[in-house]
């Protein structure tokens, strides 16, 4: 396919901001394309992977104006001028090229398969020395596009398409383009279910053109990601036997992160709860799933606690964040931050697949498999409850030996991947705590000059929109120095080295940033306030982990805020 066709799907959807009339623009894009050219549907989405696949293309703006000032001619200083003002490097890369090719007499047809190869070639080369490869893989697509051509490929790179497509809206329209109004009420579930199975829209797309048959057919494969079912909230014990029927099942809720556990024959996968692949960085895990887990093929759910070596004693999640990012010496962060397996659900067991099978069924399969070893993979800490006595005591409990309260769980319920539905409920300490993201900052003053030191949080609207909600300058730390692996944390100076990456515009000591990563943050209390956008501000917020197990898209909405606030006034 022609990229420049593809761009005016791109600049079609740009142009609406309603919801109904982008499905549609997107609909009658796919009944048009054929399977050959499915992978386009991941071009969509700024991305040229699938959701699991954690390749990045890691290109920085700077990168993008080196590349740009390369095939366009113009000077770096200037185009970084441009972008400033005009807050789109995108558009900045649109304009200088319609003012080169006027004087160009030659240029080839770009073919999305061109587009892809390069991009796809650019996560492949990773560390120091790939610099200008990776200039030259970028500036042969701009010396061949178009100034849309050209808008497209910069905003891509640098992950911000301002097409306003997500991933729930392709969904949709791949149900209003492939059934009939009967079925499409049905058919956007079982498109849902499918994606939250496979993760791989462009898989989506090709049984969906087969039709509701097919979608049904897919099935859980060890080795290959799939999403993680949520929770919702328990406002009390009782709500929480309403929803879960009598007995439930009550488990101890760690303060840790999520973690798939895979295997497939000899090989064991790990992923988190964003589908990332974290094998390499947890031998010590994949060791112990060896030893204590019979099987030959299975996933298991889990959450993964860290504990002191010396002490013994679990410590917070804070503590063992960075073990997930980690790439360089791994075998001192074993020792220095070791970490145990919590296992509290099996979806998949030696070619049988268990999502239906009720809760009990599985848990009990998980007993059977698992030989528990302390401090290194154990079942989680169940009861069978039918009162509200013992789910309190239990809770005590919990809270007593450091962990964050209760999930209780309805012994009846299927396993339904990438849902938040009411068959696990979680009964929290009143912890003020939200997952949030960094839209803006500022740099700072005096000893903090060089720096990003304000943060500007934000929460998601009702049509996945970026709220803002408050400033966040407390719990980072001075040190110019990184912070190591006995300090738990993160510094101010290894925070602006991460958002650096995604400043989208900048404006005196002020910037946007794309929203990218996840912080969980603490506060006194949640306010209203006409200063913010969601209409709420967070008081005295105050920076607690960077969660880079979960995505954007995992932070908290606006009616978990309105719901905070309403619970605050009750109390
Ligand atoms: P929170 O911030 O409260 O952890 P969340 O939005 O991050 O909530 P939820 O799914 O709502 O995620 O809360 C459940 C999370 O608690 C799970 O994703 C999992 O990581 C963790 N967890 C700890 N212990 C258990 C357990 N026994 N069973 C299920 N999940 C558990």
């Amino acid at each position: 396919m022609q990229y420049k066709k593809f761009c005016d799907v791109y600049e079609r959807l740009g142009a609406t901001t309603k919801r109904l009339e982008k499905t549609k623009i997107l609909a009658d894009f796919l009944q048009k394309l054929s399977n050959e050219d499915k992978k386009v549907l991941y071009l969509l989405q700024g991305r040229v992977f699938p959701d699991y696949e954690e390749k990045v293309m890691g290109i920085s703006h700077q990168l993008a104006i080196k590349s740009l000032a390369r095939a366009t001619g113009n000077n770096e200083n200037e185009i970084t001028n441009q972008w400033r003002k005009i807050g789109d490097l995108g558009k900045v890369a649109e304009a200088l090229t319609k003012t080169k090719k006027q004087s160009t007499l030659f240029s080839h047809k770009l073919t999305t398969k061109k587009v892809f190869d390069n991009l796809r070639r650019l996560s492949e080369l990773q560390g120091a020395g790939t610099v200008s490869k990776k200039i030259s893989l970028i500036s042969e697509l701009l010396t061949s596009a178009s100034g849309v051509e050209a808008k497209y490929i910069i905003r891509t790179l640098i992950g911000d398409l301002r097409i306003g497509v997500k991933s729930s809206t392709i969904r949709d329209a791949l149900s209003l383009a492939f059934f009939s109004e009967s079925e499409r009420k049905e058919a956007v579930s079982e498109i849902q279910h499918a994606y939250d199975m496979s993760s791989d829209l462009a898989q989506i797309f090709e049984l969906a053109k087969k039709g509701r048959k097919s979608l049904s057919k897919i099935s859980l494969e060890a080795g290959k990601p799939i999403k993680v079912m949520l929770a919702q909230k328990a406002k009390s014990i009782q709500e929480a036997f309403e929803k879960c029927g009598k007995p439930l099942a009550a488990e101890y809720k760690y303060d840790g992160f999520r973690m798939m556990i895979n295997k497939k024959g000899k090989n064991i996968i790990l992923y988190t709860r964003r589908l990332d692949n974290v094998t390499k960085q947890f031998p010590d895990i994949v060791k112990s799933v060896k030893k204590y887990i019979k099987g030959q093929e299975f996933i298991v759910d889990s959450e993964i606690i860290g504990y002191n070596p010396k002490t013994k004693k679990y410590v917070p999640f804070q503590q063992i964040s960075q073990r997930i990012r980690r790439k360089y010496e791994i075998e001192r962060m074993m020792k220095e931050l070791p970490v145990e397996v919590k296992a509290f659900d099996i979806i998949y067991y030696n070619g049988r697949n268990l999502i239906k099978e009720p809760f009990a069924k599985r848990t009990k399969l998980l007993k059977k498999i698992i030989k528990n070893k302390k401090y290194k993979i154990t079942t989680a800490d169940q009861k069978i409850i039918d009162n509200e006595k013992e789910v309190q005591d239990f809770y005590n409990q919990a809270i007593k030996d450091n962990q964050e309260g209760l999930m209780l769980k309805n012994l009846k319920a299927p396993y339904k991947p990438g849902s938040r539905v009411g068959y696990i409920l979680k009964l929290k300490k009143e912890l003020r705590d939200l997952d949030l993201t960094i839209v803006g900052a500022e740099y700072g003053k005096g000893k903090r000059v060089g720096w990003l030191s304000s943060f500007i949080l934000a929460c998601k609207g009702k049509k996945g929109e970026y709220l803002t909600i408050g400033k966040m300058g407390t719990g980072i730390k001075e040190k110019k120095e990184s912070v190591d692996a006995k300090e738990p944390g993160i510094s101010f100076n290894q925070l602006t080295k991460l958002l650096k990456k995604n400043i989208i515009e900048e404006k005196g000591r002020g910037v946007k940033i794309k929203p990218q990563i996840v912080v969980s943050v603490t506060f006194q209390e949640i306010q209203k306030s006409p200063t913010y956008s969601s209409g709420y501000a967070l008081r005295f917020p105050r920076f607690t982990a960077l969660r880079s197990d979960r995505k954007v898209s995992d932070i908290a909405t606006l009616r978990e805020v309105e719901k905070d606030y309403e619970a605050q006034g009750e109390k």
